[in-house]
């Protein structure tokens, strides 16, 4: 059994006029004994400049999953992103994305644990595993396990 933490993006949209001058980075990390709530923020437009018009800006925000409701989230996340980069602008709108159970957790033994299911799964014919719960949770990780797993399937 693979374990996941469940996690939220929290998007800020600003008017670039509100700020003094534009963030500079693509965003920040949160060390953990800095007991903030926020994880980590992305300057959205920095990153992917098609993403966001040039007199906006956009602070995508990741927070380990909670209940509270979405007004006392903005409000939290408002105020960290002040106390942590100084944003003293006010967000013209907030997004919240809640993304339950989804960032597989790997405890010791997992590799081993995999290499016992892989060979389990490999006396099933037509059965492939692809995805997070297996060998990485990144994107190109699970494209990877993807396309293995399709070449798999064609060469029979
Ligand atoms: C907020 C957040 C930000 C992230 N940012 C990045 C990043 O910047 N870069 C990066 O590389 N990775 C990032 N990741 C990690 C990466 O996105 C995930 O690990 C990856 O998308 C997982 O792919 P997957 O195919 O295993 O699972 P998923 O993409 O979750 O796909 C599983 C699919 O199975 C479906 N499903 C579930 N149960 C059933 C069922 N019983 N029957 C039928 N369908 C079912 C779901 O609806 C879903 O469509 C991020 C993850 C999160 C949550």
């Amino acid at each position: 059994m693979v374990p996941y933490t469940s996690s939220m993006t929290v998007a800020l949209g600003f008017n670039a006029a509100d700020f003094a001058r534009r963030p500079e980075g693509f965003g920040f990390l949160v060390p953990k004994k800095e007991r903030r709530r926020l994880v980590a923020c992305t300057w959205v437009g920095t990153k992917f400049s098609y993403r966001v018009p040039e007199d906006k800006i956009v602070a995508r925000c990741f927070l380990t999953a909670s209940d509270e409701p979405d007004d006392a989230i903005a409000a939290m996340v408002t105020a960290e992103l002040q106390e942590i980069a100084g944003v003293t602008a006010r967000p013209r709108f907030t997004r919240i994305a809640r993304w339950p159970r989804s960032m597989a957790q790997y405890s010791v033994g997992h590799a081993q644990r995999i290499e016992e299911l892989e060979a389990r799964v490999g006396g099933i014919p037509g059965l492939h595993l692809a995805g997070n719960a297996y060998s990485g949770i990144g994107i190109p990780d699970c494209i990877r396990m993807g396309r293995l797993a399709a070449q798999k399937i064609l060469a029979g």
